[in-house]
């Protein structure tokens, strides 16, 4: 059995570094977006094209300015729509719950807080995106109304609406902490403004049932991935009058994963997501801005490079792809399923081995879990990130070799994971103490046996 720490959650002080790669990625990030707009719209998808203008003196920051999409009326009624509708099949299990008593929706606990609390969520987003998509459906191929491609179309329109939006949700929720906290004792002050709005005060903002936290990471962008990508395909048929294998494989591969996210909403409430970041400007402006127009480059670089795979290659793309979705499905399902039978399953063919830990929420009370060490947990610390990076390479891979932008993703998610581990370990080692460093002598590596 461990010692604990008496702090966990996260850090209340931010160093230099902190502060700075703060500053950097609020000054950065919103223009990084544009600037990838601007390389596939104007430059084919050359991420060095646009720069190697600057650097010339061939392109000043007016010649850019002009390239970039103006913001338009129907851009914001299209994403009104949405958002409202998003909000209605969000409040769908109480609307059903009211003229069905006996409807009971999908009613679950999140993870004990660093406070002691544990909030229920009435969880129901395949059923969201089940809707979402039946009335995409609907509405284009049965009634008409729009172009599948309606998305693509306003795509540049967009880009000027989720920003607002996202920069507007980030300042109602910094603002919220201080005047109207759903739980006083969860939240975090770092003394530092920038960093505080950036990585959010509160760790589960709501208003009544309606928590920002399970909306925002996991509705309006989430749900619309697969329909930006749908609609990328539709507006390369609409330009070529074909669809390329690549935009196949893209749609179907990341349509698993958004599937995948659906199906399982249960196990997202017990992730870092939800049960440990703050809600700041990274989760408000990364849910409405940099999830649906960086996660999905690789469908937009393929509207403007229709490329077409040689068969044997494309099967290989797809081969990888599942082979790394099943490592990341397996080993999300393991440890989830570890956790909700109290280690009553077994795991490839036998009892799991595990090590016992506790830890102290500030509420002072001793409570004990366990760290899985068998399956896939018993190979890495975090393999399911490691499958995870496996299927964004097969997306990127799906784009051939033309150019680094498809790329990006891997990259970024090669990034964040890494950073996410760390930042996790640092967390647990706070939370279980010595029984941390139990497991880590137990399951030695992070990511890749052996390397890291
Ligand atoms: P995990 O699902 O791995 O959750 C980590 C938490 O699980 C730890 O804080 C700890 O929480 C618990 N835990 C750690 N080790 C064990 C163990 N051996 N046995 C039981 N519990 C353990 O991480 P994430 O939430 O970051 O990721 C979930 C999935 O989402 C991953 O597959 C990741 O790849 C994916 N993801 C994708 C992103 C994207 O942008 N595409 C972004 C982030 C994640 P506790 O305090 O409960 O012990």
């Amino acid at each position: 059995m461990s010692s604990n720490a008496k702090i966990w959650g996260r850090t209340s002080q931010v160093s230099v570094i902190s502060f700075l790669g703060t500053l950097g990625i609020l000054l950065f990030t919103p223009f990084m977006v544009f600037y990838f707009y601007v390389a596939v719209m104007s430059f084919g998808g050359s991420l060095w094209e646009p720069m190697s203008r600057f650097l010339a003196g061939t392109m000043t920051l007016r010649d850019f300015w002009s390239l970039c999409p103006s913001i338009s009326v129907e851009a914001f009624l299209i994403f009104g729509v949405w958002f409202l509708l998003q909000v209605v099949f969000y409040y769908l299990p109480d609307i059903l719950h009211a003229v069905l008593p006996h409807y009971k929706g999908g009613d679950c606990l999140g993870a004990v807080t660093p406070a002691g609390n544990q909030l229920h969520y009435n969880i129901n987003g395949l059923q969201a995106w089940g809707l979402s998509h039946i009335l995409f459906l609907i509405a284009t191929a049965l009634l008409g109304w729009f172009s599948a491609s309606v998305i693509f179309d306003h795509w540049g329109g967009l880009l000027w609406v989720v920003n607002i939006v996202g920069y507007a949700v980030a300042i109602f929720a910094y603002s919220k902490a201080y005047f109207s906290p759903s739980h006083p004792e969860d939240r975090k002050f770092s003394g530092n403004f920038l960093y505080d709005f950036y990585m959010g005060i509160e760790l589960n903002p709501r208003i009544r049932q309606f928590d920002f936290k399970l909306f925002f990471n996991g509705r309006p962008g989430i749900v619309a991935w697969t329909l930006i990508n749908i609609s990328f395909a539709a507006a390369q048929y609409n330009l070529y009058g074909y669809v390329t294998n690549s935009m196949i494989l893209v749609n179907l591969l990341q349509g698993l994963y958004v599937v995948y996210f659906f199906w399982n909403e249960a196990w997202y409430l017990k992730t870092i997501d939800i049960h440990h970041d703050h809600f700041g400007w990274m989760l408000a402006w990364g849910d409405c801005v940099w999830l649906p127009y960086m996660y999905t480059l690789q469908g937009f670089y393929l509207v403007v490079n229709p490329v077409q795979l040689s068969t044997p290659y494309a099967l290989f793309v797809f081969a990888l792809g599942l082979f790394g979705y099943a490592i990341f499905h397996t080993s999300n399902r393991q440890k989830d399923l570890f956790r909700k039978t109290n280690g009553e399953l077994s795991i490839w063919g036998s009892k799991p081995s595990f090590v016992e830990v506790s830890y102290h929420a500030t509420d002072g009370k001793e409570r004990h879990t366990r760290l899985l060490t068998s399956g896939w947990w018993g190979v890495a610390r975090h393999f399911n990130y490691t499958g995870d990076l496996i299927l964004s390479l097969a997306y990127s891979l799906a784009c051939g070799f033309g150019h680094i932008l498809p790329y990006f993703y891997f990259f970024f998610l090669g990034t964040l994971l890494i950073h996410r581990c760390l930042r996790d370990e640092d967390r647990c080692r706070k939370k279980y103490g010595n029984g941390w460093a139990e497991y880590c002598r137990a399951v030695p590596y992070r990511l890749i046996p052996g390397v890291f």
